[in-house]
């Protein structure tokens, strides 16, 4: 079964071509050069690895390298931390939310990228779509700067069209200050 409906592929085509730019194609100067990062990700196999070693890259590791990448995995990702996101179960979002705040004591590392992910299965079997977890992505770093004041978050977003065209998978900035101000979709 196909996991783009036409209208998400819409979605994505509307962002894509917006001006200003929602999500910007992912460079190193999106980036804090060679410092260790915690990326909290959906846990997604087939695609986390790419989504992962992709962020190292920009990040200024070489391949064979280790990319410092301390991860927080869960199905759907960042999106478990809005508490009205219909993928979360009771208390989830205070659960992520606790386990965050644990990752940056642990590690000491006040660098966060929010990582979410289209096509997500966890997304697609509570009947979300694109915009929804573009929504809640920005939604739950507005609750997280909250939480953790002194920590700097990065929103990114990572697309994978290989449904379309073989190998092809992007990942990208999502702008939230440009998002929240969109006019309509
Ligand atoms: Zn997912």
């Amino acid at each position: 079964m196909a996991d783009w409906s036409t209208p998400d592929c819409n979605f994505f085509q509307f962002v894509r071509k917006s001006d200003p730019i929602i999500l910007e194609d992912l460079k190193p100067a999106c980036f804090p050069q060679r410092i260790p990062t915690i990326v909290v990700t959906c846990s997604d196999y087939l695609r986390r690895h790419e989504m992962v070693e992709h962020l190292g890259t920009m990040r200024g590791y070489r391949r064979e390298e280790d990319p410092e990448t301390h991860l927080l995995a869960w199905h759907g990702g960042p999106i478990r931390f809005y508490p009205r996101s219909r993928v979360n179960y009771d208390d989830d979002d205070k659960v992520f939310t606790r386990e965050l705040i644990e990752a940056v004591e642990l590690t000491g590392i006040s660098d966060v990228n929010l990582l979410g992910h289209w096509p997500c299965k966890k997304c697609l079997r509570h009947k979300l779509t694109p915009k929804d977890a573009f929504d809640h992505l920005v939604r739950a770093l507005a609750l997280l700067k909250e939480v953790l004041p002194e920590i700097q978050f990065r929103t990114l977003f990572h697309a994978d069209y290989r449904e379309f065209q073989p190998n092809k998978m992007r990942s990208y900035r999502l702008d939230p200050m440009v998002y929240n101000n969109l006019p309509t979709t």
